[in-house]
């Protein structure tokens, strides 16, 4: 399609998207009165109208109903994990089984990497890309160090080439066939949250396994943005976050897959508690642990359903679209920024984008690389009603999100750069 840098063009997109209602549905921030524009659904996503609701129901539920809340009511609580289980597996493309959500995100990295990460003196590396999220850098470290291992020697991390900012696949590849025999698992982030490149999970799950090696994802930046097929791309585990673009609040609930292979596996190291406990036995209250077979038995504790129902609340918006849909917006909206920041930029160099120009390899983030002017010209877009992010040392993120960015907005901003 052939695009113009015009209010016109942009409004006629907008007339066109057949997903432009969902928009509605979600509640702005304002700026001097008017929506601010807001790219920034890749760090915290709107709010969705029907979350006040679903979390006064369950206020409800306990003034209502006391304990037996846990029993009661459309949603009794002892089985809300169940209710989000399935629209999570939709959403990353697994099975029922295969998912479970859980905690927060960071603690489901570890719990993961307990049973995934099982370093013997001859395989004890783990491959990781070079300026991954800061969270993931400290969980892995210390996950090395707990097990005696000095993070020097043990991880490896994959980089982009000199000149470049993105990492290639065939540079990913080789390396885990280099580094294989030594190597324990290999982890890796789905979208870059830095650069939004999107990496080829199904190749480097398959050069994971090639390897000898356990496989696992983060996808923070990558569920609700992409579609996945997680049960067939074969990884072990991954885990995301839900108030990305899943916009289920701030804190909200992590999601965890582990894979079918695994479902049946009650010996595989883990941190139990109660929850992952075989339900059927569950309230016997007897010692010995015996998981529920899949994700499910990796639960430590019972739901915190506050945040849940805002989850589910959100995943039902999610269920309603499809990945698919949202996939197909989410392509003509980002080249649309992308084409919107190039002109700007035209004969300028004010900035330069580095996530990759290959729709393929990145989701609905464009990160601009700006110079020691960077600053002000965020903090120019903020005065202005723009909120989109900044990332030390000098990159602004502009994330466009198909549920509810509009094409106007992207020339909007446009025009203030
Ligand atoms: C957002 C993000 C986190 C944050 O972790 P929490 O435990 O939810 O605070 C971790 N890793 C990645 C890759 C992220 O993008």
């Amino acid at each position: 399609m052939q695009f113009e840098n015009t209010l016109a063009f942009a409004r006629q997109l907008d007339a066109s998207d057949p997903l432009r209602e969902y928009r509605d549905l979600f509640l702005f921030p304002r700026h001097e009165g008017r929506p601010v524009r807001y790219f920034c659904g890749n760090s915290l996503g709107l709010q969705p109208q029907s979350v006040r609701p679903a979390l006064l129901a369950e206020l409800d539920q306990w003034e209502t109903h006391g304990v037996e809340g846990h029993f009661r009511g459309d949603l009794p609580w002892m089985h809300y994990h169940k209710f989000v289980a399935e629209q999570s597996a939709r959403l990353v493309g697994a099975l029922p089984l295969e998912v479970v959500v859980m905690n927060t995100l960071t603690v489901n990295l570890h719990l993961m990497m307990v049973s995934f990460y099982r370093p013997t003196r001859e395989r004890f590396k783990i491959i990781m890309e070079a300026g991954a999220f800061p969270s993931d850098q400290y969980a892995v470290e210390s996950q090395v160090r707990w097990h005696g291992f000095s993070p020097e020697e043990a991880i490896v991390e994959v980089a982009p080439r000199e000149g470049e900012d993105c990492l290639r696949t065939e540079d990913i590849l080789s390396i885990i066939e280099k580094e294989g025999p030594s190597t324990a698992l290999v982890m890796f982030g789905g979208v870059n949250y830095y650069t939004g490149q999107f990496y080829d999970l199904e190749q480097i799950t398959a050069a994971g396994h090639r390897a000898g090696a356990f496989v696992g994802f983060d996808l923070a930046h990558t569920a609700g943005n992409l579609p996945l097929r997680l049960h067939d791309w074969g990884p072990d585990f991954a885990v995301w976050c839900s108030y990305k673009y899943l916009n289920s609040g701030p804190g909200g609930p992590s999601g965890a897959f582990v894979h079918e292979r695994h479902a049946n596996r009650p010996e595989l190291p883990r941190f139990a508690g109660w929850w992952g406990h075989d339900e059927s036995v569950r309230f016997q209250m007897r010692k010995g642990f015996k998981p529920m077979p899949g994700a499910a038995g990796w639960q430590l504790s019972n739901a915190q359903i506050l945040s849940f129902a805002a989850h589910k609340a959100s995943l039902d918006i999610f269920d309603a679209v499809g990945m698919d849909a949202l996939r197909a917006k989410s392509l003509l909206l980002t080249a649309y920024l992308e084409f919107i920041l190039d002109e700007a930029n035209r004969g300028k160099n004010r900035f330069r984008i580095i996530t990759p120009r290959d729709p393929a390899q990145r989701g609905c983030q464009i990160s601009a690389l700006t110079d020691e002017r960077g600053r002000a010209l965020f903090d120019y877009l903020s005065e202005n009603g723009v909120v989109a992010d900044w990332r030390e040392p000098n990159v602004i993120r502009f994330a466009p999100v198909p549920l509810y960015n509009s094409f106007e907005e992207v020339w909007a901003l446009g025009q203030l750069l």
